[in-house]
């Protein structure tokens, strides 16, 4: 045996939230488990590291937000939560927006005061922009649901950014779901459950993992070795990217990636606000985050911000967002035709199911992973 010589039951290839879940819960009903994860650390794109007393993440802002008490009290067995409320800020050109669209958003753009007020201004702009039947894009979509001003200076710049193209070609469900609300809200999320661990994401997976049922190798890439793998493990549970598995060979599927560039400024408050979105066309990145700001615990003097630039993925960047659009999702259900075929693998999380899933939702669908596979396998 190359890699199982301590006769482990599973390869887990991954050590974010899905692989380490199921590790973890494999090692409770005595299972022994090797993990695999090709980067120099645990906890996949919920990874932290500290600071100047700072827990920056370093895969982008993470908020943990949910209404699956199931998820947040498992969770909560690892961490404590500090009980911090997203509430976004938006620049447009120097002009300052309370996000999601709120009261205090319309009366920034307007001068309303009145829900019924607001209404009224949003119906005139529907109207005015005569925006007839279904509609066709996520412009058309977007000045439907919330008028013209609002698009223009809110929506447009920020999602032909974030997605690298125009908001006419983008298909109107990506923002199906926009949040509007007539209260003076400003709590981007509308979950029950909602913070930030007090010290950081990580430590959630090194008590996760800290098992003696649980060995773990980072810096190793399964793709390397793959056929080896396969032969030598009774059951693996991949969450790469399910098109690498099967060497791409219908395609490569598409995601979008993004660059981070952080920095550290002398001083207490840069921004005021944890996170700032910068919804102009003409500023290349679509946010700020200043760390410093979600758990309150930095270092005298010291900030770190971070901008997040999106970016075209390929093979030399990090796939952080799929593009589920009709071509990507009829690609991704061959791909998943195949995997259903292998019965020694899962395919899991949300690389191995081509989905933009939450923490949450990756919390439980690794969870209920594990209950189909010890209720199939109650060895
Ligand atoms: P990952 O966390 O990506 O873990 C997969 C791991 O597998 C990675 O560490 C990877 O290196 C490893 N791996 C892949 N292929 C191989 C291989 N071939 N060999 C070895 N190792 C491999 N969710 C929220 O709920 N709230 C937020 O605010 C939020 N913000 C986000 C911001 C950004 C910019 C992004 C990109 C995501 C955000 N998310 C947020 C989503 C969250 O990151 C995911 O839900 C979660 O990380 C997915 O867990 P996972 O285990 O499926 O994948």
């Amino acid at each position: 045996m190359k890699y199982n010589k301590k006769n482990y039951d599973y390869l887990i290839v991954g050590a974010g939230p899905y692989g380490s879940i199921f590790a973890y819960e494999a090692a409770k009903r005595g299972k022994r488990s090797l993990i695999i994860e090709k980067r120099p650390h645990i906890g996949g794109n919920m990874y932290t590291h500290k600071e100047s007393g700072i827990n920056v993440h370093d895969y982008g802002a993470h908020i943990f937000h949910t209404d699956n008490k199931e998820v947040w009290d498992y969770i909560n067995q690892f961490t404590e939560f500090n009980g911090y409320i997203n509430q976004v800020i938006a620049n447009y050109k120097g002009e300052l927006y309370n996000l999601p669209f709120n009261m205090n958003t319309f009366y920034q753009m307007w001068g309303v005061k009145t829900p019924e007020e607001a209404s009224k201004k949003i119906l005139e702009q529907r109207e005015a922009a005569g925006i007839s039947g279904v509609p066709k894009n996520l412009e058309e979509q977007a000045i439907s649901l919330i008028g013209t001003d609002i698009y223009m200076k809110l929506i447009k710049g920020y999602t032909e950014k974030q997605w690298g193209r125009k908001s006419t070609d983008l298909p109107p469900f990506i923002i199906r779901r926009l949040p509007v609300r007539y209260t003076f809200d400003n709590n981007y999320f509308n979950h029950r459950y909602q913070g930030i661990p007090i010290d950081g994401y990580t430590v959630i997976f090194e008590k996760m993992l800290n098992s003696e049922l649980i060995d773990i190798t980072c810096g190793v890439d399964f793709l390397d070795d793959k056929e080896v793998y396969l032969t030598e493990f009774p059951k693996i549970i991949y969450t790469g990217m399910i098109d690498a598995f099967f060497d791409y060979k219908f395609g490569e599927l598409e995601y979008r990636s993004v660059r981070f560039e952080s920095k550290t400024v002398n001083s207490n408050n840069f921004q005021g606000n944890a996170v700032i979105n910068y919804t102009d066309a003409e500023t290349p990145f679509t946010r700020i985050m200043e760390w410093r700001h979600f758990d309150n615990n930095a270092d005298d003097g010291k900030t770190i911000i971070t901008k997040e630039f999106p970016q075209n993925w390929d093979k030399s960047k990090e796939a952080y967002y799929p593009v589920n659009d009709k071509k990507n999702s009829d690609l991704f259900k061959r791909y998943k035709v195949e995997a259903n075929k292998i019965d020694n693998v899962i395919f899991g999380g949300r690389l191995g199911n081509y989905q933009y899933y939450d923490m949450d939702q990756v919390f439980g669908a690794a969870l209920k992973a594990v209950d189909k596979e010890f209720k199939n396998n109650n060895k």
